[in-house]
């Protein structure tokens, strides 16, 4: 559906990322995993790009997007956007969703490729759905990980919900894996690998990673769900 709304709230999340949330219309039925095209007004021009849903369809009083942002002409207009501005959303759109589908699935991603990912383990917690969840989450500092409170309270709520947050360049002080999401860290964090099913986001080397990882692994390809965040 599409429908006009105002910005309802705007929730910093990383040093280069932030949430908007917007009111959710009583009709707008979405899956988690799923993405919204989102239009800005830019003076009398219009701008558009899609983003996947950070919130949860369990939420009933907003939905959300989080963009990672760059200096390019949609990204500087929406990090000056304000509560109460004007947007156009037409929602909901792709096939990159878990519902309770599979009883054990593995979640990879980097950066803010863990959009979608927020919007599953919150569901899946939510709706204490029978299914173990592994996410692996790379960053390059604690300091990029988006969404890691959010994520450890869900973990605290969800036995069934792992999180494996590893670090590029990690503090001193970091106890968590090092380095990038590999075939070793995969067996050692999930020795029954080969019984799960695999998603992966991001950008497509992020993505052309993971494919690689998971035929490593002696997977095949069918047992990787994708979905590339490319812009045009
Ligand atoms: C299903 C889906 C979900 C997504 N979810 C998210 C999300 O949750 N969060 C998020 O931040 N992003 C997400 N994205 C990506 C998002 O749509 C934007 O592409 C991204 O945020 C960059 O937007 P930008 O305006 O900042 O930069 P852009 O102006 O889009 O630039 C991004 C890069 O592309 C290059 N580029 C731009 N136009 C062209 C061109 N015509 N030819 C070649 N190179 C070009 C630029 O140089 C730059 O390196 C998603 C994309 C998809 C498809």
């Amino acid at each position: 559906m599409k429908f006009e709304t105002k910005f309802q709230k705007i929730i910093p999340r990383t040093h280069d990322s932030a949430s908007f949330r917007f009111p959710r219309p009583a009709e707008l039925d979405y899956k988690a995993g799923q993405f919204l095209y989102v239009t800005l007004k830019k003076g009398d021009k219009e701008l558009s790009k899609h983003f996947s849903f950070s919130s949860s369809p369990t939420e009933a009083d907003h939905i959300e997007f989080t963009k990672k942002f760059t200096d390019h002409e949609y990204s500087l207009a929406l990090k000056a956007a304000k509560a109460g501005d004007w947007a156009r959303i037409d929602a909901p759109y792709g096939q990159f969703t878990f519902e309770g589908e599979y009883p054990k699935i593995a979640l990879l991603c980097g950066g803010i490729g863990i959009t979608p990912f927020m919007s599953i383990c919150k569901n899946a917690t939510d709706k204490d759905l029978d299914c173990r969840i592994t996410l692996f989450y790379g960053c390059r500092t604690e300091g990029d990980l988006a969404f890691k409170e959010e994520l450890e309270d869900l973990a605290a709520k969800n036995k069934n919900l792992k999180l494996v947050f590893i670090l590029t360049q990690p503090s001193s002080n970091w106890k968590g894996a090092t380095g990038i999401i590999t075939p070793e860290l995969v067996k050692k964090e999930l020795p029954d690998f080969n019984e799960t099913m695999f998603y992966t986001c991001g950008p497509p080397p992020m993505v052309e990673a993971m494919e690689k990882l998971v035929a490593n692994l002696g997977l095949q390809k069918e047992n990787l769900k994708r979905e590339y965040f490319t812009g045009y």
